[in-house]
């Protein structure tokens, strides 16, 4: 029997629709390339959103199109996520960080028709422009004052079309599987691969994340995703931050600038800001050197790689600010876990409470997880058996844009395989110890890098560090060390390597290490470790 409930489905436009009835009045900050610190309200962005629906319809494009951005987190990439979407084509978010190669595959793969784009990243565009073939415009994200010139593009102001019709725009009626965003994702091997989200799977996700436990965002929240909306939607924070009514304060092109984080946190009263653990090094940073302090400032969600326990420490000791630790990933909106400890951990020895927050925390409800074993059967939630991490539920991918078939990736059951290595605990606790593809196996175990990792950064000489596998005649691979020192920092690799001992096996501590002046990353921030393997067998750091 059916049930006798209404069926309205989830879509964006719903959030927006919320948004400018209960929450009008709440401001939007933006740090923008062209004009400084912007300062606009919900009512403000949505209003334009429905601007942007109407110049896109001018442009010509129709339900269901690619329409890009290379943008920033500000207002104006705020109205576009609403008013591509809401409009019923794709809002593809392009990483400006990615290779030209990379770039140029992703915008063809994705067809985009429309590209969206900070002045900034013009000289990017043109760099790519023989391989836009299917791009019907580009549009600046600028004022008729400040547009660029382009000798090899056409290009439309953002303010002039915007400007051309402000009358009421009839949103469509979307079904809620109706595709809304695109982000593309390394994928483990070969090309880039697109995560097509749908209006149904974003809502949820942003409903999910506002939950208590979970990201716990409120009207009284004012929010800082230092986390870029051209990489899986800046944590679902430009859905979830409307429906909770809380201020968002973007910080443009600064993200990775602590002199302009403290400035909004200060200024904006900024209540809980999201990142990754590059990003909080940058402010603790600036914050040790100035002895400024962010009195405002309560929690931060760290994640898209492991948040070491110094950084936590740091935070809540010289700051008053919690911290908690975040697992996800661009298939899974990308929420996977959050780490919020539960009443039965209150008592424990600080060291302990620290075992468990350097873990990367519990599903909220809407997503399953599990781990197998190399022949794929289930393996316990006790906190020490380790395996392949694989989740399902309500804001996971099915299959990758432009692909039916999805049994590389997911099982029979509709598993999603994360590439991930981790263990569970009997709490529900994740721990993730590395990814697939960066496994140390030794004499036939394995062992952690993140875990290695972790010490390491713990070290007060150390400020970045990467453990990888290599070959050793006798136990197949051995872990080697790779670090940044602190400035100014010349210690001696016994020190560093001794600091070990007593924290993990004897046969975990890796034998060797070395000082280098950087580690090299991927686009989307983490160490590349496939680099630093490179490096390392072709004898570049000796
Ligand atoms: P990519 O960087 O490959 O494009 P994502 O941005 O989707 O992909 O990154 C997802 C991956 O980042 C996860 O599968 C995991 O390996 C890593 N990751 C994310 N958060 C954490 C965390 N808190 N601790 C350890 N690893 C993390």
């Amino acid at each position: 029997m059916r049930g006798k409930m209404m069926s309205t489905p989830l879509t964006i436009t719903e959030i927006m629709l919320y948004a400018t009835r209960l929450y009008h009045d709440t401001e939007v900050i933006s740090i923008t390339s062209d004009e400084g610190v912007h300062r606009s309200t919900y009512k403000n962005v949505f209003e334009r959103a429905n601007q942007v629906a109407h110049a896109l319809r001018r442009l010509g494009v129709k339900p269901g199109d690619r329409i890009a951005t290379l943008a920033w987190n500000d207002h104006r990439h705020l109205e576009l996520y609403y008013g591509v979407s809401c409009s019923g084509l794709v809002l593809h978010t392009v990483n400006p960080r990615l290779f030209s190669e990379q770039l140029a595959y992703i915008f063809s793969h994705a067809n985009d028709q429309v590209i969206f784009f900070d002045p900034m990243f013009l000289p990017l565009l043109e760099g790519l422009a023989d391989e836009l073939s299917s791009v019907k415009a580009f549009v600046a994200l600028t004022s008729k004052e400040k547009m660029p010139e382009s000798s090899s593009l056409d290009i439309y102001c953002y303010e002039e079309l915007l400007a051309q019709d402000d009358s009421p725009f009839s949103w469509p009626e979307l079904e809620e599987t109706t595709a809304s965003a695109l982000c593309y994702t390394s994928g483990t091997t070969g090309n880039p691969k697109g995560v097509l989200y749908d209006h149904r799977s974003t809502v949820l996700h942003a409903y999910g994340s506002c939950m208590a436990g979970v990201l716990g965002l409120s009207h009284n929240d004012v929010v800082m995703p230092v986390v870029p909306m051209f990489h899986v939607n800046a944590w679902g924070t430009p859905y979830s931050c409307p429906i909770a009514g809380s201020k968002i304060v973007l910080p443009g092109p600064k993200m990775g600038d602590g002199e302009t984080l403290h400035s909004l946190i200060e200024n904006e009263g900024v209540t809980i800001a999201l990142g990754v653990p590059t990003v909080w090094l940058a402010l603790l940073a600036y914050l040790k050197d100035t002895g400024k302090t962010i009195g405002t400032l309560n929690r931060t969600v760290v994640g898209g790689s492991a948040c070491p326990i110094s950084i936590m420490e740091e935070f809540e000791k010289l700051h008053g600010v919690y911290t908690h630790h975040a697992w996800g990933m661009t298939e899974m909106s990308p929420l996977g876990t959050v780490n919020t400890l539960i009443p039965s951990m209150d008592k424990l020895e600080e060291s302990d409470r620290n075992k468990v927050r350097a873990k990367q925390g519990r599903a909220p409800f809407g997503v399953d997880m599990k781990i197998v074993d190399d022949e794929g059967k289930d393996l316990p939630h006790d906190g020490v058996a380790f395996g392949d991490l694989k989740v399902r539920g309500w804001w996971v991918a099915d299959a990758y844009y432009g692909e039916d078939d999805n049994s590389e990736t997911h099982d029979q059951e509709g598993w999603f395989s994360t590439g991930d290595v981790a263990t569970i605990d009997q709490q529900g606790f994740l721990n993730i110890t590395d990814r697939t593809k960066d496994v140390i196996k030794s004499g036939g175990e394995w062992i952690s890098s993140i875990e290695l990792e972790n010490i390491a950064v713990a070290h007060p000489d150390v400020a970045e560090a990467a453990v990888i596998g290599i070959d050793d005649e006798k136990w197949g691979e051995r872990p080697h060390l790779i670090v940044v020192c602190v400035e100014g920092a010349d210690p001696v690799q016994g020190s560093i390597l001794s600091s070990f001992k007593g924290k993990v096996a004897d046969w975990w501590i890796p034998d060797s290490m070395n000082i280098v002046d950087s580690i090299p990353h991927t686009a989307t921030g983490k160490i590349s470790k496939a680099t630093l393997r490179e490096q390392h067998s072709k004898g570049l750091f000796e």
